[in-house]
């Protein structure tokens, strides 16, 4: 079966997978979807015998239907190897009753790295496939993570550069040093003066522009994306959550056939929607558990109906979610309203006329795959400061709003379905904030990097290849520029 792409948000033209990669974005601004989610085709207790890589292959292969077999092994080979600290690739862990599925052993220790180490691989070969001979230019904005993932994926492969756009002063010093020290004569990194809406709004507004892209083309460039809007990384976020399924039933903490939730902290909405298309696939799972922070733009969503990004913007400790237009959810907005491109574009239109729209009520029963949580700074650090206690077990910032969600979750609901929580960062992306939880009398007059040893200490784990990298590595980027001038600096920086 061939698995073709369409906008969410126009009916005419499909497009195959490698296409939908190689643009990202749709150029009617939508987002592209499969006209069709594959299902899993052997039996669960078959796909538990598999490796990663080969579990990878047998996921991805469903999807990316125009890659031949030899393409996508490759791919697969070249991104999940020993850039990540285990074989497992990610493990699942059990601590007081919940099981971890931990995304954050690869190169930049978040789980954004589970994608974009494959991204790269998928692009170039996309560009082979379709005769594109134009140096692509990858445009990010990220709140934090995405960006150093992506350009760790994207260093020094040919025939591509990469630009980072992150809020200055908006996310951690440990995220800021891992981007500013980054490696690779094609990569390039601009702290903006505004916040992650702002630089995700300017981005998507250079793939629109027509005038700029045909200047570009003059030049040999074009855009391409590696935020969770690009197929590209949303397919790979599916192979993990079939992965711990495989898991828990290898350890026989499950039999086949039984359910699961899956709790994942949640700020675009990319990596809990591929846990929707894993459910959609025939993943057995009983409840997709929500979690966001303060900016709980989602929680009233799933409450209400209603989405409404008119609000106060709020720094937390979990930066990687502070966002209040999750571009991720238009996908499933498509999906609920029965596949409708023209529905779906009238409610895009008006979150960027009026900042919000509300669905309607048969859409809103067809929500009932979620769970919409929220919690706030205390209860995240309080979740973590007993987690610890009870196990010593340490997670960070990020796996702790769905931690203390799911906590929560199961105090109101009683639910006693085995619950995987997907653990996003490693907690030494974050160990100012996770110190700040779990020993706070430690805190006081000590910098990053002591705070990371004390972790290394109070976590008996060893400090991250990633960590102790970016202790001597050269800043290279000092870039800080108005949201104004960001296209400006894209021109710049590629001499158009
Ligand atoms: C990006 C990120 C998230 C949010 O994931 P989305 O796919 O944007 O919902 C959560 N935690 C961490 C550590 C992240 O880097």
């Amino acid at each position: 079966m061939s698995v073709y792409y369409k906008s969410t948000r126009g009916n005419t033209k499909t497009v195959t997978a490698s296409e939908a990669i190689l643009t990202g974005l749709s150029p009617d601004g939508g987002l592209y979807v499969p006209i069709e989610i594959p299902q899993i085709d052997k039996p669960l207790s078959v796909l538990a015998n598999m490796s990663y890589q080969e579990l990878a292959y047998d996921i991805m292969s469903k999807f990316f239907t125009d890659f031949t077999e030899d393409e996508l092994r490759k791919c697969i080979a070249k991104a999940y190897d020993t850039k990540f600290d285990t074989e497992a690739i990610a493990p699942v862990v059990k601590k007081d009753g919940a099981y971890y599925l931990e995304l954050f052993h690869g190169a930049t220790i978040a789980f954004k790295d589970m994608a974009l180490s494959i991204l790269p691989h998928l692009m170039v070969t996309s560009a082979g496939k379709n005769g594109v001979t134009r140096d692509i230019v990858i445009l990010t904005a990220t709140s934090g993570d995405t960006g150093k993932a992506a350009m760790a994926g994207f260093a020094d492969v040919p025939g591509t550069k990469i630009i980072v756009f992150y809020p200055h002063g908006g996310v951690s010093n440990i995220q800021r040093l891992q981007m500013a020290t980054q490696r690779g004569d094609n990569t390039y990194v601009v702290a903006i003066n505004g916040n992650f809406d702002d630089a995700q709004t300017a981005v998507k507004k250079m793939f629109n522009d027509k005038e700029m892209q045909a200047e570009l083309a003059d030049k040999g460039f074009q855009f391409s994306s590696a935020n969770s809007i690009n197929v590209g990384r949303l397919v790979p976020q599916i192979v993990y959550y079939v992965y711990a399924y495989c898991q828990m039933l290898r350890a026989g903490e499950i039999t086949e056939g039984d359910k699961i939730n899956i709790t994942v902290p949640t700020g675009n909405f990319g990596n809990i929607l591929a846990a929707y298309y894993a459910k959609q696939m025939g993943l057995p799972v009983n409840k997709l558990i929500c979690a966001s922070n303060e900016n709980k733009v989602l929680f009233d969503f799933f409450q209400t109906g209603e989405y409404d990004r008119k609000r106060d913007f709020i720094l937390t400790s979990s930066p990687s979610m502070d966002i209040l237009i999750s571009s991720n959810l238009e996908r499933l907005i498509y999906h609920i309203c029965g596949n409708d491109s023209e529905k779906t574009a009238e409610f895009m239109k008006e979150l960027s006329s009026d900042g919000k729209y509300c669905i309607t009520d048969d859409m809103k029963a067809q929500l009932d795959d979620f769970y919409g949580g929220f919690a706030t700074e205390e209860e995240n650090f309080a979740g973590i400061k007993d987690l610890y206690e009870k196990t010593g077990y340490v997670i960070d910032t990020h796996t702790g709003i769905a931690n203390a969600v799911y906590r929560a979750y199961v105090d109101k609901t009683k639910d006693t379905t085995p619950t995987v929580i997907a653990s996003t960062a490693s907690p030494f992306k974050f160990a100012v904030s996770v110190i700040g939880a779990i020993a706070p009398d430690k805190l006081s007059g000590r910098t990053d990097f002591e705070l990371i040893d004390i972790l290394s200490e109070l976590s008996a784990t060893p400090e991250p290849y990633a960590i102790t990298d970016i202790r001597t590595a050269p800043v290279r980027h000092k870039t800080v520029v108005d949201v104004c001038d960001m296209a400006a600096e894209v021109k710049k920086i590629l001499g158009v």
